[in-house]
């Protein structure tokens, strides 16, 4: 925005320097421009009135009509409080006061019909507000009956009278001054095209709405303003690059046809078909790869990996995968050297254990040429690792590996910038994909091969343990083998490492014939490592283990998930631990146990767990409860720091946005056109901004 926002705040008109310094303190508002951003959490209709009958604890904060018909003061001294009974056409409630106790006991009114704002709770199994704002009826004024904003403060702000009222007040007087000022940030034809409020009209309704309509209004032009500018900004990015970056060609596909047509063991599903032909369309187009390739566990992500790799080799070029674990690049290994084996193709591993000497052919013969495909750890990332011309990198489980690592990777060809192909098994939904990787292209495995059975996903009760242990019994006398996985959180790591050992003690109790492993994260990798593989060659028939399990390990003749205290475990985290099982041929189960005592979110967990097997399903849900903040990997990507839009709601108005901002960038990559002038400004003055968020932190 112009430099009148820019204004400290301090010189706002019933703001000024005590007040200004509380805003930027506990709210980070220093200007007029971040005020005016301080849009309001919610609105209260001042319409609208719960009847008392209909109350429930599962509500927000709701507005009540009634009568006070009594009050007393209970209890002594500190612990005194005030007690008012309320009662509306349908019922009675409990209003209740700890602070401020005897102010409120002579202002109270009984006899006369108050507003009562506030949220219901259980207490004792009956519902009661406590605190309630309470307003009598006959001095709220008619002009009043809109949505009011009720803006989110700090117990300090309100200890100092900047509480939701008061800033109100401020707000009302910013916009008297700042409304004149408010530039128009988006093109005239797209307000059009969308039929959206103006800028200045958006900002005014969005804090005062003069309706719902207006406030729904207001509310899409902000939203669709912000998701337009960050796809802008990621869509310009990798305009940048495609349009910088060279690749290498990988035309032809000699020994990619011969395998297909004569080794491969089973038929591709269409998904899989679909991103290879999206990946080998980018490796012909002569500009430099970066794709996402999702997939949800076990939907075949690996073989679409060897392909690939195929694509590299048939024209000339090596290629390396790495994945974040020795035991990964293990199995990869196993299941890659199958295939290369077939073709007469040299392919090698390197990994923090591999030994010097074998170490040291392995660097002559990737420096020569002569090994063509590499599967390894971070090792690969080693600058002694050179190759004579690497011209594919493929990233399993990419959360692990930071930005930084890639462009390791891309300096191991100074010529020419490997392509990169980056796997993940974390189901991200569209929406959020589309907004984290808005710079990468995004391919989905969204199929799991034919004849996959269902792994039948049940909950129990801690106290049902022995049957449960009966179960476990019967499945490892056919010949399976079994999971047991404990929590393992940091802020309690103690306890929960007791929990574990307690865990493991009971079973070593309750499977006297059976040998047991155990794994968990404070364990050294070399031992780790062995008790893994003495599981992975069925020497151990039970795995009890933290979550270091989680990602990626394939025991097919595993087909038992246990999962202890299961509450304590966020959705695509269970979904992850139970992707586990059901990699073989046998049915596979999944036990989610937990205590008795569950909130109304775990609940939803676990049903959902129960319900279905679908990993984007399970990710939308997970996005709805948690927010996009707390999902694997996105702390770090600053994109999410959106004012307003929701990615767990707002995919259809993300969708709409990328779609203008794409097509704009296709119309004038440069922005330079006078139709973008809006744009071009408000670039801007977002830019100056980046200044002011470095102060905030
Ligand atoms: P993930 O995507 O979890 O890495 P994998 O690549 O390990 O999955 O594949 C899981 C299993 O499914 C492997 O044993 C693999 O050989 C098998 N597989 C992959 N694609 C197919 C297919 N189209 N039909 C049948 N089996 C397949
Ligand atoms: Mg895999």
């Amino acid at each position: 925005m112009s430099k009148f926002f820019s204004t400290k705040i301090e010189f706002l008109k019933g703001v000024g320097p005590q007040r200004a310094v509380l805003l930027q303190t506990e709210l980070n508002i220093f200007t007029y421009g971040d005020l005016i951003q301080h849009y309001p959490f919610r609105y209260l209709d001042r319409t609208q009135f719960y009847n008392i009958a209909d109350l429930h604890e599962d509500l927000p904060y709701i507005q009540i009509k009634g009568r006070v018909r009594s009050k007393e003061l209970l209890g002594e001294g500190r612990k005194q409080r005030l007690s008012a009974v309320l009662t509306d056409a349908t019922g009675e409630l409990e209003l209740v006061w700890f602070k401020g106790v005897k102010w409120m006991n002579t202002s109270l009114k009984t006899n006369t019909e108050y507003i009562v704002f506030g949220k219901p709770t259980l207490f004792n199994s009956r519902l009661n507000i406590a605190h309630p704002e309470m307003e009598e009826a006959a001095e709220v004024k008619q002009e009043q009956s809109y949505l009011q904003p009720v803006y989110s403060t700090t117990e300090k702000l309100k200890n100092h009278r900047l509480d939701s009222k008061s800033m109100v007040r401020i707000m009302a007087e910013l916009l008297k001054v700042a409304a004149p000022q408010i530039p128009e940030s988006l093109p005239p034809e797209l307000i059009d095209q969308y039929r959206m409020l103006s800028k200045k009209e958006a900002l005014v309704q969005i804090h005062f709405p003069a309706h719902t309509e207006k406030l729904h209004a207001a509310k899409f032009r902000l939203k669709f303003e912000e998701l337009f500018y960050v796809q802008l900004r990621l869509l310009r990015q990798k305009t940048v690059r495609k349009a910088d970056l060279k690749g290498q060609v990988f035309r032809n596909v000699p020994t990619l046809t011969e395998f297909y047509n004569h080794h491969l063991t089973f038929d591709l599903t269409n998904a899989q078909k679909r991103v290879i032909k999206e990946i080998y369309k980018d490796l012909c187009a002569g500009k430099q790869m970066n794709r996402l390739l999702q997939g949800d566990v076990g939907s075949g992500k690996t073989i679409v990996a060897f392909l690939t790799m195929l694509m590299a080799s048939d024209n000339g070029a090596q290629s390396c995968l790495m994945a974040p674990t020795e035991i990964l690049a293990d199995q990869h290994y196993t299941g890659l050297k199958e295939y290369a084996d077939k073709l007469g193709i040299n392919l090698g591993k390197l990994t923090g254990s591999t030994k010097q000497s074998e170490r040291r052919l392995i660097h002559e013969q990737l420096l020569s040429g002569d090994m063509k495909m590499i599967v390894g750890t971070h090792a690969l990332l080693e600058d002694v690792v050179q190759f004579q011309n690497l011209g594919l990198c493929i990233i399993d489980e990419q959360h692990r590996f930071g930005v930084a690592q890639r462009s390791r990777l891309w300096q191991k060809n100074p010529a020419i910038i490997p392509h990169i192909l980056v796997m993940t098994a974390t189901p991200i939904p569209r929406t959020l994909a589309m907004t984290l990787y808005g710079d990468l292209d995004v391919s989905v495995i969204d199929e799991l091969p034919a004849g996959r059975k269902e792994i039948v996903t049940v909950h129990r009760y801690d106290a049902n343990r022995l049957r449960v242990f009966g179960f476990l019994r019967e499945q490892i006398k056919l010949g399976r083998q079994v999971y047991i996985v404990y929590p393992l959180i940091e802020e309690s790591e103690r306890m929960d490492y007791k929990d574990l050992m307690d865990g493991y003690e009971s079973v070593q109790r309750a499977f006297p014939e059976y040998k047991i492993s155990m794994v968990h994260g404070k364990m050294k990798p070399a031992d780790k490592d062995f008790e893994m593989q003495r599981f992975v060659k069925n020497e151990t028939q039970i795995m009890v283990a933290t979550t270091v399990i989680e990602v990626g390990v394939n025991v097919p003749n595993a087909s038992v998930m246990v999962i202890e205290s299961a509450e304590r475990f966020g959705l695509s985290q269970l979904h992850q631990l139970r992707g586990r099982v059901g990699r073989g041929a046998e049915q596979s189960y999944c036990v989610l146990m937990t205590s008795y005592k569950l909130s109304k979110e775990s609940k939803v967990r676990l049903a959902t767990m129960v319900r279905t097997n679908n990993g984007f399903e399970i990710a939308d849900i997970d996005l709805k409860l948690r927010g996009p903040g707390d999902l694997m990997g996105t702390q770090q990507s600053g994109v999410l720091d959106l004012l307003i839009a929701d990615l767990s709601k707002d995919a259809k108005i993300l969708q709409e946005s990328r779609a203008a901002a794409q097509q704009i960038l296709e119309q004038d990559p440069l922005l330079d056109q006078p139709q973008n002038e809006n744009i071009r400004r408000h670039i801007q003055s977002l830019n100056k901004n980046t200044v002011n968020w470095s102060r905030i932190s």
